[in-house]
């Protein structure tokens, strides 16, 4: 049997968003799971949409969340420009194998596959506004090509003499008349289409001396010996143009699945950068400044857990068949097929993710969580040093089931680490009552943790609410928050006295 042999083939056009971070990672997994090999390609022949940055972002994304290339991409995160034996196809950027493309295009002519044609770009404009005017569109097919400035129509003379005294002409793949072309998808099973309804592509441009994608995807897959082509449902009319390609080659051709969309979280259509502008939530992996300098959140820089975000997308469309829902990469990779893989749309819930990374978070150690949380503290201008990694852990260990982010750590337990500076009003008018707040002074100096606080309240018969929510206002500056005991416990006697001090000179 052959080596499974799968890729991602990103065009670098701007940031990649999570539905292609998505078909990354199905394709990591199948690879993975049939121990193949997940290459990278680079799709930048149409230099118009590439945008500076894009392809660095592009793999640095898919490190980040732990989908790592076998091929394509070398250990610094660089696309591998020279052959070696782990990377035997580079260069592994399209621009750069610019020369592999012509004489493809050519045998395609010469098998009667693919034609020449010269119609400039006023021509063909002319061909559609005089189509447009009868109520028709205009489509390069079949039909019109018999009309038309080309290889087909025009003398092998003059073919010869514009071949070689222009530069604008293309080689387009002459697509049959009336053929049934029948298809197999992984996942949408078999699809039949008549050829008639297609239209003859450009497969190479003179003028740049570059191929399109269509003939640059399918001579790579076949040169990179790809076994599988697992892509966004977007490209599954250009399946037929593809099966025609490799039987004109002569090649044996991979198997193909068409993922379904990502779709909004409410109301239809495909998941878009407004969707999450507009509700607040990241639809790319890291986040991303264009050209323009408007900086779009990344699911990194919110605070998510690459593997939360991982276990999230790889719920998005494919199911265990299980109610099991927290999976890590390796258990993913064991679960995954393909046969689950589901062909509707799935519904974003940003909701959900949400969930994930606080099930992530619970599921992470109390010192790993306090090392994240160093940096916060450090810049709310705690001396982290002093307080000690023993302290802090200890904190985590007490507020991590509160949060969802590491983030949302530091509201959580500021007042820990600092006293507090202000009080709310509403808190200091409904319970700084000198009947109240003096006992509770009395309790505090009396008491060096929150058992016998509550032991001291109790046997002397002190409302127990009033006189622990003085003693939360003066702890923390609110009436509700962590428990007193936790704070009490946390800060020491000598801080609690300290508040106390300040409280009763400050209210
Ligand atoms: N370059 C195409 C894209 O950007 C790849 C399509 C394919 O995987 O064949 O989506």
């Amino acid at each position: 049997m052959k080596k499974t042999r799968v890729r991602f083939a990103p065009s670098p056009t701007g940031p990649l968003h999570m539905g292609g971070v998505r078909t990354a990672l199905y394709n990591y997994l199948y690879a993975k799971q049939n121990g193949g090999d997940f290459i990278i390609r680079i799709e930048d022949t149409d230099s118009h949409r590439f945008v500076p940055g894009a392809e660095q972002y592009i793999i640095e994304s898919l490190l980040w969340c732990g989908i790592k290339p076998d091929e394509g991409v070398d250990e610094n995160g660089k696309v591998v420009e020279t052959a070696s034996p782990k990377h035997p196809h580079a260069p592994y950027r399209q621009s750069q194998r610019k020369g592999i493309y012509r004489k493809y295009a050519e045998e395609l002519v010469a098998k009667g596959c693919a034609y020449y044609a010269f119609d400039t770009s006023e021509e063909l404009e002319r061909a559609r506004s005089e189509a447009e005017a009868k109520g028709e569109t205009f489509i390069y097919n079949w039909s019109s090509r018999r009309k038309l400035r080309n290889s087909l129509t025009l003398p092998q003379e003059e073919v010869e003499k514009l071949l070689a005294g222009r530069t604008d002409w293309t080689v387009r793949f002459k697509m049959p008349e009336d053929t049934v072309v029948s298809m197999d998808d992984m996942i949408r099973g078999h699809i039949e289409v008549n050829s008639s309804t297609l239209d003859d592509k450009v497969l190479w441009k003179r003028a740049d001396e570059l191929p399109t994608y269509h003939l640059a995807n399918i001579v790579d897959d076949h040169l990179m010996e790809i076994t599988e082509v697992i892509r966004g449902e977007e490209w599954l009319p250009s399946l037929p143009l593809h099966y025609l390609l490799y039987q004109a080659f002569g090649w044996e051709r991979p198997r193909f699945a068409h993922l379904s969309l990502l779709l909004k979280p409410v109301g239809n259509g495909k998941l878009s950068k407004r969707d999450g502008d507009k509700m607040g939530f990241p639809v790319f992996p890291l986040q991303w400044t264009n050209a323009e300098g408007e900086t779009s959140h990344g699911y990194r820089e919110d605070g998510y857990f690459p593997d939360a975000f991982i276990n999230m997308l790889a719920m998005l469309g494919w199911n265990p068949g299980t109610e099991q829902e927290i999976f890590t990469m390796n258990e993913l990779v064991d679960a995954f097929s393909m046969d689950k893989v589901q062909k509707a749309g799935a519904k974003f819930n940003p909701e959900k993710a949400k969930w994930y990374n606080k099930e992530y978070l619970r599921k992470k150690s109390d010192r790993e969580l306090a090392e994240l949380f160093i940096p916060i503290l450090k810049d709310n201008g705690i001396d982290t040093d002093k307080e000690g990694i023993g302290h802090i852990t200890d904190v985590v260990a007490l507020i991590k089931e509160r949060a969802t982010f590491v983030g949302d750590f530091w509201n959580i337990s500021k007042s820990i680490f600092t006293a507090p500076d202000e009080y709310v009003q509403k808190d200091v008018d409904k319970f700084w009552k000198e009947e109240n707040w003096k006992p509770a002074y009395e309790a505090a100096k009396a008491c060096s943790t929150g058992e016998e606080l509550e032991e001291y309240i109790r046997s002397r018969e002190l409302p127990m609410g009033k006189v622990m929510n003085c003693t939360r206002l003066v702890l923390t500056g609110a009436a509700s928050g962590l428990g007193i005991s936790d704070i009490m416990r946390l800060i020491g006697h000598e801080e609690v006295l300290r508040r106390w001090e300040n409280a009763v000179n400050k209210l």
